[in-house]
């Protein structure tokens, strides 16, 4: 391959090297631009001559401005760009440039598990849930037991998993951010991949019990959860040997239910995904994140759940967002979770600039303005059709911004209350995976793919090479997605095991 670079948009002033290893100065492109010095890959180089404080224009948008004169083919080093502000949150256009539906997609469909609550699993796993980090060890040497001693005989389960956290105790419960831990977690202990129905363990003198945990939920039926509860202070219970024996006991109840479950035909639009990135880099607004987008146009079309998230990375790119909120209602959902979180960051001494790793700098990517930029490609064409606030989960279909940090662990584990399935977009790449539901990880290049074959799901580097379109791996997604769904295939953090511990965001204090 000859000197190559991505120019994304007609009105860009920069590119991006895509040749592995980077150009040497001097290598010359097919327009004749030749290279002043040697520029890694992905980093970017200017198309033409810039002034000093002239904006640097990718994706057609300004992600900075030049502090000095830099001549054509010059690689935009980090220090060479000054960050503009962020969009003001008063003067956004609310739906004013909605979307127009695309054709509804027939005729897909994925093995999947319908439970009592009408909801739909990708997975069919007895979930133990935990009210409190004090039973954690207790839940998860149960689970090695039951994982060992009963699992052999209920073929049609797929796991045991311990929903153990760091909450529940220690915390100020009534203050206004517990509300968001409380209710993830809530969400997560009726998982659709738990058939909505846990087992519960509690400590028993905790500040979050059970009840509060999983309070009856209007939108479902009455909850019974009192067979199912075991509380380690039970006065009954005598001794580590029979706190463990009733966890067994318990455990073996619910697996006979649910090894009488099959897989059945669901269509994809019972699908609800979650959508992330992860050590991005500058290529992953180029590929991996537009055939992500492809594919959540493709899941709305079928008539899905999409939900992209991670505040910081879609504040700077907000006011590309809001026109396309299907009603101003919408649009000021989205700026009051913009607001929330610029007060959030404010309270703690930080701002958005916060967000970028050293690993996205290595990656090509300068500031937060680039890296939202390309984080908002994930979210496709369709129109934002609801919003969801920290901690709330999600029951409306089409593309939905749900309010997230943009911390993996974090973000992922606030999807989880929503989500059947995983899509995570990486540039740097990550071993990362969840217990609950299947990731699927897609890679912004090819050397990261074949680097690490045995862990990204499908490589999207093969875009800025040309091998591939964004059309061509979106639809290749979108099969894995189904045949992931159905459980006919096994990602890659499933074949290791490799399942990251849940981090509910707690915005409230600690006492
Ligand atoms: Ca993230």
């Amino acid at each position: 391959m000859g000197p190559l670079f991505v120019k994304v948009h007609e009105r860009d002033n920069v590119a991006i090297i895509v040749n592995a290893g980077g150009l040497p100065a001097g290598a010359e492109f097919s327009n004749g631009l030749v290279l002043v010095e040697a520029t890694p890959q992905a980093h970017k180089v200017t198309l033409r001559d810039l002034a000093a404080g002239e904006p640097i224009l990718r994706y057609g948008e300004v992600i900075g401005h030049a502090r000095r004169a830099l001549p054509a083919g010059a690689w935009v080093r980090e220090e060479f760009v000054a960050m503009p502000e962020a969009p003001s949150l008063e003067t956004l256009s609310l739906a004013t440039a909605i979307p127009v539906s695309m054709p509804v997609l027939e005729g897909y469909s994925f093995e999947g598990f319908r439970n009592p609550d009408g909801s739909a699993g990708t997975k069919n796993i007895l979930g133990i849930t935990t009210t409190v980090q004090c039973v954690a060890p207790t839940v998860d040497y149960a689970v090695r037991r039951i994982k060992a001693e009963l699992l052999p005989r209920y073929p049609n389960v797929d796991d045991v998993v311990a929903i153990t956290h760091n909450y529940g105790c220690g915390v100020a419960i009534d203050a206004p951010g517990a509300a968001v831990p409380i209710a993830t977690l809530g969400h997560i202990s009726r998982h659709a991949n738990i058939a909505g129905s846990p087992l519960i363990v509690s400590l028993g003198c905790e500040k979050m019990q059970p009840g509060r945990l999983l309070p009856n939920d209007p939108a479902l039926p009455v909850y019974q959860f009192e067979p199912d509860l075991i509380r380690l202070q039970d006065e009954n219970l005598r001794g580590f040997g029979e706190i463990v024996a009733a966890i067994l006991v318990a455990a073996g109840r619910k697996l006979e239910l649910l090894n009488r479950r099959a897989r059945q035909s669901l269509p994809a639009s019972e699908l609800i995904v979650g959508l992330q990135c992860g050590g991005s880099d500058a290529f992953s607004g180029v590929t991996c994140n537009p055939a992500v987008g492809f594919a959540a146009d493709l899941l709305v079309r079928a008539g899905a759940t999409v939900l992209f998230s991670e505040v910081t990375e879609v504040r700077d790119a907000v006011h590309l967002l809001t026109p396309r909120c299907a009603t101003p209602d919408i649009a000021r959902e989205l700026i009051r979770e913009m607001r929330w979180y610029d007060e959030y960051l404010a309270r703690g001494g930080a701002d958005r600039s916060a967000n970028t790793t050293p690993g996205n700098k290595r990656g090509g990517l300068v500031n937060i303005v680039e890296k939202s930029l390309g984080s908002i490609a994930k979210s496709g064409s369709s129109a934002i059709s609801a919003v969801a606030a920290q901690g709330q989960r999600v029951r409306s279909k089409g593309l939905v911004f749900a309010a997230t940090p943009a911390s993996d662990f974090i973000c992922g584990t606030q999807q989880l209350a929503s989500m059947n399935l995983h899509v995570f977009t990486t540039g740097e790449g990550t071993p990362y995976g969840l217990a609950l539901a299947p990731v699927i990880k897609v890679s912004s290049r090819t050397a990261l793919a074949e680097r690490w074959p045995d862990l990204i799901d499908l490589d999207a580097g093969r875009i800025a090479s040309g091998e591939a379109t964004i059309e061509s791996v979106g639809w290749d997604l979108f099969h894995l997605m189904l045949d992931v769904a159905s459980g006919r295939k096994k990602t890659w953090a499933d074949h290791w095991g490799l399942h990251n511990a849940l981090a509910p965001f707690n915005p409230g204090p600690v006492t």
